[in-house]
């Protein structure tokens, strides 16, 4: 049994409802933050999850609207009462080069973000690899159409599994390195005719449903456009294989 809430479901764009991204992700093995966007340090307050007790946190790629939270979300740590008996690990994973990032952003002001109460330690990883981002699970990451660095992740907890592409391009892959999850989170940027490439608009993200054919779907990473329409109305025009949710801040979806 996992459980997911949605801390922010919009774009880097600042917005009164949809914080950036970040996904709060329960497992039976313990808490894992998909996505850390600047907005997610106080939306995991607001929404009463235990931050200070989080196990693990997954950086799908190095744009702002991902990765902005992580060092203000250590410094916090660093500082707050809630984390000064704290001794469990902090494991953060990510893209190759996700160490010289976030030590770029440390030693910019000499923070000391790395020299907390409890160890934290720094996980690099490739596509295709298998990994644990949490004692117990088992994760898989995919190359997305998105950055250079972008990475989908595929977590399982026992018979139950997640996948959360985050920013990315249309590709078929997606779907097949989807295909059966329990629950799918895929990014729906755009409503139609979108700008640019490097994301998705409704229609593909349907395709990518079909493909996968999970036992629910997530849309995530609305750009204001979604504002003017009613999104549900939209959804249910495609023909799906399953549940298909639109994320807004605060959503928790048992898996
Ligand atoms: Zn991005
Ligand atoms: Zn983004």
């Amino acid at each position: 049994m996992m459980k997911l809430t949605v801390l922010g479901s919009g774009s880097s764009h600042p917005h009164p409802l949809r914080s950036s991204t970040s996904f709060w992700l329960d497992t039976e093995k313990g808490s894992i933050l998909l996505d850390c966007s600047a907005s997610a340090v106080h939306r995991m307050a607001q929404e009463g999850l235990p931050w200070a007790d989080l196990d693990a946190i997954w950086i799908s790629h190095f744009h702002l609207d991902h990765i902005g939270g992580l060092a203000p979300f250590l410094f916090g740590m660093k500082h707050a009462p809630a984390t000064q008996e704290r001794r469990k690990l902090l494991r953060l994973v990510g893209p190759q080069r996700f160490r010289d990032v976030i030590v770029a952003f440390d030693r910019a002001a000499n923070y000391r973000l790395f020299e907390q109460p409890f160890p934290v330690e720094i996980v690099e990883v490739s596509a295709n690899e298998a990994f644990a981002p949490l004692d117990g699970i088992s994760a898989k990451a995919f190359k997305t159409l998105h950055k250079p660095e972008s990475l989908a992740i595929r977590l399982a907890d026992g018979e139950r599994s997640v996948v959360y592409t985050a920013d990315t391009g249309f590709d078929p892959k997606i779907g097949e390195f989807s295909k059966g999850a329990d629950l799918l989170v895929v990014e729906s940027s755009f409503v139609a005719n979108k700008p640019v490439g490097t994301h998705l608009e409704l229609s593909e993200a349907m395709e990518l449903i079909k493909i996968a054919g999970p036992r629910m779907a997530l849309l995530n990473h609305l750009f204001p456009e979604w504002d003017g329409v009613n999104g549900e109305n939209l959804v249910r025009e495609y023909v799906s294989p399953c549940e298909v949710l639109l994320a807004f801040d605060g959503l928790t979806i048992d898996v």
